[in-house]
């Protein structure tokens, strides 16, 4: 409201001065002062309603229904007309990052790691009535051939590629004096290998069609802090911040943009499997009060992914409700 009627009295100002040409002209001052009054009012209200929906309270943990975020995301289809690759789209936070690009006006491959995996996604999501703008590919996301092929459909079914999500991961708690090399690699193969596989074959496509692109990364909370066991995951995900900021400045002249997200506590059916005397203290250790949803990380996602970050690269964006383990 202050600025409503900072910006008014300057327009009354201007509605009582002469024009450029020395002439005075009131009419048209006094018209465009009534519509900043009832655009700033209209704007004003709009704040509150949505203030007074989350007020609706955190003190459950969870996210209060009917926020309007998702409404207002909906009709604005800020990444309309874009071709997206996920990686790991079949379920969790990356079925979620698949669903919102496609709500927001983007066509969209998502790769899994079996064809049934991937077959199935695409029911669901032809469930929720996406079916002509998302397909399925499930290269090997080790394998650069593979991933070039896989990749290639994807061009040759939507006619280009403007954004890759690297979301597929996997983590894990084995403590080091129980480690196997194998299972360390394994880790690394996938959350760092297949990150630089995956980047190098949408870089290239990018490249040649030469008008940029956007890529994002999956790192973690973890990726900042450690964890106590399973440091292959941590390791992979330091690693995944590293290959981030030198991939946005390597790439930065072909005006392709590269930033990661970086999840804290997200609740997936893993979390929910877990008793409350787990729950409930991990909750409380969040200052936000809650844990995230994967269309948090999924907003996350979408922001980088378009036109609006147009000047953002090389972030590490944390979406962790300020989660400091
Ligand atoms: P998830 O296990 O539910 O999903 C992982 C996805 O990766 C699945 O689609 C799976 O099919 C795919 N995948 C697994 N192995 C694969 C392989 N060998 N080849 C191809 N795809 C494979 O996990 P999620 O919780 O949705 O995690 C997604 C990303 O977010 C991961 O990179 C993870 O490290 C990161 N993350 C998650 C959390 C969390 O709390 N859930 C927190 C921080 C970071």
């Amino acid at each position: 409201m202050t600025s409503m009627l900072r910006t008014s009295g300057c327009l009354v100002r201007r509605a009582c001065v002469a024009d450029v040409d020395g002439r005075p002209k009131p009419a048209e001052g006094i018209r465009l002062l009534l519509f900043v009054l009832v655009t700033s009012l209209l704007r004003d209200v709009w704040h509150s309603a949505d203030i007074a929906k989350l007020d609706g309270g955190i003190s459950n943990g969870m996210r209060p229904e009917g926020c309007m975020l998702d409404e207002r995301k909906a009709s604005m289809g800020i990444v309309e007309g874009k071709v997206a690759i996920v990686t790991g789209g079949t379920r969790g936070i990356g079925y979620t990052i698949v669903r919102e690009l496609l709500k927001n006006g983007a066509k969209v491959a998502l790769a899994g790691s079996r064809k049934e995996t991937v077959d199935d996604a695409l029911s669901k999501l032809a469930g929720e009535g996406f079916t002509d703008d998302v397909m399925g590919i499930s290269p090997s996301l080790t394998d650069p051939d593979a991933v070039s092929e896989a990749f290639a459909s994807v061009v040759e079914r939507f006619g280009r590629l403007d954004v890759l999500c690297n979301n597929a991961g996997v983590s894990s708690r084995t403590p080091l004096v129980d480690y196997t090399v194998d299972e360390f690699q394994k880790v690394m193969d996938l959350n760092v290998t297949a990150v630089f596989v995956c980047t190098q074959a949408a870089a290239r496509i990018m490249i040649e069609q030469g008008d940029g692109g956007s890529i994002i990364n999956t790192s973690s909370m973890v990726g900042k802090y450690g964890q106590p066991s399973g440091s292959a995951y941590p390791t992979s995900k330091f690693a995944v911040n590293g290959f981030t900021l030198s991939m946005a400045r390597e790439l930065a002249r072909h005006r392709i943009r590269v930033n990661a997200v970086a999840p804290g506590v997200i609740h997936t059916d893993m979390v929910d499997a877990l008793p409350d005397s787990v729950i409930k203290p991990l909750i409380e250790s969040i200052p936000l009060g809650r844990m995230g949803e994967p269309d948090d990380i999924a907003n996350a996602y979408l922001f980088l992914a378009s036109d609006m970050a147009d000047y953002i690269s090389g972030a590490i964006v944390p979406v962790d409700g300020l989660s400091r383990p």
